[in-house]
C-alpha cells in the first residue's frame, strides 16, 4: 500500500472556486408433496423426494406418466446470473414443469449458512412448460446482502431425478466501481491526502486506461461534465434508497455512456478509466458523499466501503 511508485497527482477535489454549476437542482418445494414442509419431504433434505413416492427400480418413463396423473413434476431449475446486485440487472429463474393441472409455485429464499428461511415469494399458478421469472431481490422488501439458496417449491410438486430444486445466489448491495484489475495506490491515493491548496476528497484507484467504470449503486445520473483543470471528464450518480452520491473522475475521453438524468443500474458501465483533467496517469478518482454532491453533503472516506465491495 505504501510503496506504490506511481504518484497519481489528482487535483480532482474541485475547489469551491472552480466548482461547476450543479446540473440538477435536486439533492443531489423441495419437490415435497403434499405440503411444502421439509419435515414431510423425507427428513428435511431440500429437494428430496417424498418417501414412497416412487417405487425403486420403476422405469423413469412410467414414473413420469404417473407424475403427470398425480400432479406436477419439476424437470429442471436453474438460475441465470448467480451474483445479483440490489438495483442491478435481474436474475432469471428458469424452470420447467410437467403435469396436467397448474399448481401454485413459491420460491423460498434460505440463508446459505443455516438454511433458515429469509423470505417466501409467491410465483403464482404455473402450468406445464418452460417458465422464466425475473428475480431482483426486491420481491419481499430489499433482500439483505448475503449468500442464499433459492428453493423452488409447490403444493404437490415433485422433482425429477435429474432436476435440482435449489440454486445458489450471492446478493450484494453495491458493486466495486472498477470492473477489472486495479491498485489501491499509496498514501497519496487516500482520502484526506494533501493536495496543493486542498485535501484529497476521494480514493484513487489506479487501473489501465479503458478499464470499465461501473455504478456501485443504481440511481440517477446527476452530472456529466468536463473540467479541464481538475476532474477531466466526470460523472456523478445519486444512489437509490440510500444517502450517497458517487463521483467518478478523469474518465477517458469519449468513454462516458450515460447522460444527465439517466437512470443506471448497480454494476452498469458508465465510462472507462482515463487520465483526463489534472492527472498524471490512468486512474479513477472516486468520491462518496453523504448527502448531495456539492449540494449540502459532505465527502466521506470511500476506502472502508470500497474494501467491503471488492
Ligand atoms: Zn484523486
Amino acid at each position: 500500500m505504501r510503496t506504490s511508485p506511481t504518484l497519481l497527482v489528482c487535483a480532482a477535489a474541485l475547489a469551491a472556486a472552480a466548482l461547476p454549476t450543479p446540473a440538477l437542482a435536486g439533492d443531489g418445494g423441495g419437490a415435497a408433496a403434499p405440503d411444502e414442509a421439509p419435515s414431510r419431504a423425507g427428513g428435511g433434505t431440500y429437494g428430496a423426494h417424498v418417501p414412497g413416492e416412487h417405487k425403486a427400480g420403476r422405469p423413469d418413463r412410467s414414473r413420469r406418466r404417473a407424475a403427470r396423473r398425480r400432479g406436477m413434476l419439476l424437470t429442471s431449475f436453474r438460475l441465470r446470473r448467480r451474483h445479483l446486485f440490489l438495483h442491478g440487472r435481474a436474475a432469471r429463474l428458469l424452470f420447467t414443469l410437467e403435469g396436467r393441472r397448474p399448481i401454485r409455485m413459491r420460491l423460498r429464499v434460505l440463508s446459505a449458512a443455516d438454511r433458515s428461511r429469509v423470505a417466501t415469494i409467491d410465483l403464482g399458478e404455473r402450468s406445464a412448460g418452460a417458465h422464466s421469472v425475473a428475480f431482483t431481490g426486491l420481491e419481499a422488501g430489499a433482500l439483505p446482502e448475503g449468500r442464499y439458496v433459492l428453493h423452488l417449491v409447490g403444493h404437490g410438486l415433485r422433482r425429477a431425478p435429474t432436476a435440482s430444486s435449489t440454486a445458489d445466489l450471492d446478493f450484494s448491495h453495491h458493486a466495486f466501481p472498477v470492473a477489472g484489475s486495479f491498485d489501491w495506490g499509496g498514501e497519496d491515493a487516500r482520502f484526506g491526502a494533501r493536495r496543493e491548496g486542498h485535501r484529497h476528497q476521494g480514493q484513487d484507484l489506479a487501473a489501465a486506461e479503458g478499464t470499465p467504470v461501473v455504478a456501485p449503486r443504481g440511481g440517477m445520473v446527476e452530472v456529466v461534465q468536463y473540467q479541464a483543470g481538475g476532474a477531466g471528464h466526470y460523472v456523478v450518480v445519486d444512489g437509490d434508497d440510500e444517502d450517497y452520491d458517487y463521483a467518478f473522475m478523469h474518465l477517458k475521453t469519449g468513454s462516458i455512456t450515460v447522460e444527465e438524468g439517466d437512470r443506471v443500474r448497480t454494476g452498469q458501465a458508465i465510462g472507462e478509466v482515463g487520465s483526463t483533467g489534472s492527472s498524471t496517469g490512468p486512474h479513477l478518482h472516486f468520491e462518496i458523499w453523504e448527502g448531495g454532491w456539492y449540494d449540502g453533503g459532505e465527502p466521506i472516506d470511500p476506502l472502508p466501503l470500497l474494501e467491503s465491495w471488492v
